[in-house]
């Protein structure tokens, strides 16, 4: 009786580890063979590797899986073949090797499934046919998801630990929620990143093909609509028909993400006003009496500071405060830019330069710019003489720089470039300014929300879904930052304030 029960309960050999399945000893190679085809493996078995508690295992038969798959492809289709659409899978521009990491996985998978010869099989049909030849039981259990896979547009909703994630496929919504393992994404992922790749779903968890091409939110919407145009899926119509169109143009649904994105680079770019400005005056008056205007007004604060380049030896620098009178041009800025009292911070016009009989204006932009010189004629008046100004756009120069950046910009913050500051101190800085900034996002009026305030398009069934959405962005960008500067700023307040329980 003893004996009996340190046997495999299959072959009767010498059994080496407790098989939940049988509910008894098992030996290893039986262990091999049969799991999760003849024996029903519960997830939680440490020796299957498709359960939950067995990630290792299953990146081992991954490991000899994919080598196999793509030489039996080969050697079905030829080496020609198999080139072309690996490179047709591939976005043209992509040279790097995040590219070829997700190419390869969706050109195996096309070829695969997808892909039909004249008889209507796919090249898993045949290999089915000859009986997997080649393949071990792990591989072949592995095979009979992975013919399933289909491109995907994932959304990681929540990560779980360092190496499942939460997510939801926007292709395939009916699906709900499931869980995703992968490591390399489940160390760096950030809620609400959504990526562009082909998933697998096996019974306890879901696989991305070779990680995912970021698709960053400021186009997401966009793309979105320009792939169902593409595929000419119209409203209410089922997913699949788009899955099976990115599965035969993948390299170009990639394709599509770069020029979106460079094509809302150059939009925003444009969108920014990046004129420095410059007005000379001709000083008509004693100098000192326009020295006693600046000193009377608190918009203008003098400033100790070096003979900037080009400038003449006695140059008198002031800066231009949004303070006083100047504090005026905020009315016709959006709220969130705006200092309501002084201790909040006092925002800056510009400067101004002094030099016996010339006075400089200097501004970054336009509305700046047209407003200050609307000032120098109330507070100086017939004291100066307008000579001539001059406008340097910088445009240009922004644009080469942001092409290569991932998402267009964040407003700048009051520490930028001020590395140096305690931690601690960026960290309550940060919050008040967030505090700040997000007190008034609130109550603006948003163009992402049709002009409602997020206050009001929370009460709105129809414009919520668009608030969703827009935090999603938000929060995705708080945390970006967050872990850019090694601080925490949590927007979990702003949510609970428009009572958004589905993202807490
Ligand atoms: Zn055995």
């Amino acid at each position: 009786m003893m004996e009996n029960k340190d046997r495999c309960g299959i072959c009767g050999r010498k059994g080496q580890r407790l098989c939940p399945a049988l509910i008894g000893m098992i030996c290893t190679s039986c262990c091999g063979a049969k799991r999760g085809s003849t024996l029903e493996c519960p997830p939680r078995c440490i020796y299957f590797p498709f359960g939950t508690e067995a990630y290792d295992l299953w990146l081992k038969v991954d490991g000899s899986w994919m080598p196999k798959v793509a030489r039996y492809i080969v050697d079905a289709v030829g080496r020609l073949q198999f080139d072309r659409v690996l490179s047709q899978m591939s976005s043209s521009n992509g040279k790097n090797k995040d590219q070829w990491e997700i190419a390869l996985p969706a050109a195996v998978y096309y070829m695969l499934s997808i892909d039909r010869d004249s008889e209507g099989k796919t090249l898993a049909d045949r290999w089915e046919e000859e009986g997997w030849k080649g393949l071990n039981n792990d591989e072949r259990y592995m095979m009979k998801f992975r013919r399933k896979s289909l491109p995907a547009i994932f959304e990681i909703q929540k990560v779980t630990d360092t190496q499942s994630m939460r997510c939801a496929d926007m292709l395939d919504p009916e699906r709900g929620p499931f869980t995703m393992f992968d490591r390399s994404l489940g160390r760096a992922a950030i809620p609400y990143s959504r990526f562009l790749t082909w998933l697998t779903h096996y019974p306890h968890f879901s696989r991305p093909g070779g990680g995912g091409l970021m698709i960053p939110h400021s186009i997401s919407h966009d793309y979105f609509d320009e792939l169902k145009r593409r595929a000419r899926v119209k409203r209410n119509e089922s997913s699949e028909k788009l899955q099976f169109y990115i599965a035969e143009h993948f390299g170009e649904c990639c394709e599509l993400v770069t020029s979106k994105l460079s094509a809302f680079n150059k939009r925003m770019i444009s969108s920014i006003d990046l004129n420095v400005c410059r007005a000379f005056y001709e000083v008509v008056s004693d100098l000192s009496e326009i020295e006693d205007i600046l000193n009377s007004k608190p918009d203008f604060e003098r400033e100790e500071r070096e003979i900037e380049e080009g400038d003449p030896e006695g140059t008198v620098y002031y800066s231009w405060l949004r303070r006083g009178e100047s504090k005026e041009i905020e009315a016709s800025m959006p709220a969130t830019f705006r200092y309501d009292d002084e201790s909040q911070g006092v925002g800056s016009l510009g400067t101004l330069k002094l030099y016996t009989n010339l006075l400089v204006i200097e501004m970054f932009g336009r509305m700046k710019f047209d407003f200050a010189k609307n000032m120098v004629k109330r507070y100086f008046g017939h004291r100066v003489k307008f000579s001539h100004e001059k406008i340097e756009d910088f445009s240009d120069q922004i644009g080469e720089q942001s092409e290569t950046r991932e998402e267009g910009r964040r407003p700048s913050t009051p520490l930028e470039e001020k590395d140096e500051v305690p931690i601690e101190i960026q960290q309550a800085v940060l919050e008040q300014y967030y505090r700040n900034h997000y007190t008034n996002f609130l109550e603006d009026n948003i163009p992402a929300l049709g002009g409602l305030t997020p206050r009001e398009a929370a009460r709105d069934p129809e414009k919520r879904p668009e608030l969703v959405e827009l935090m999603k962005h938000h929060i995705h960008q708080m945390i970006s930052l967050s872990r850019e500067k090694g601080v925490t700023i949590n927007l979990d307040w702003v949510l609970e304030e428009l009572g958004l329980d589905e993202l807490l």
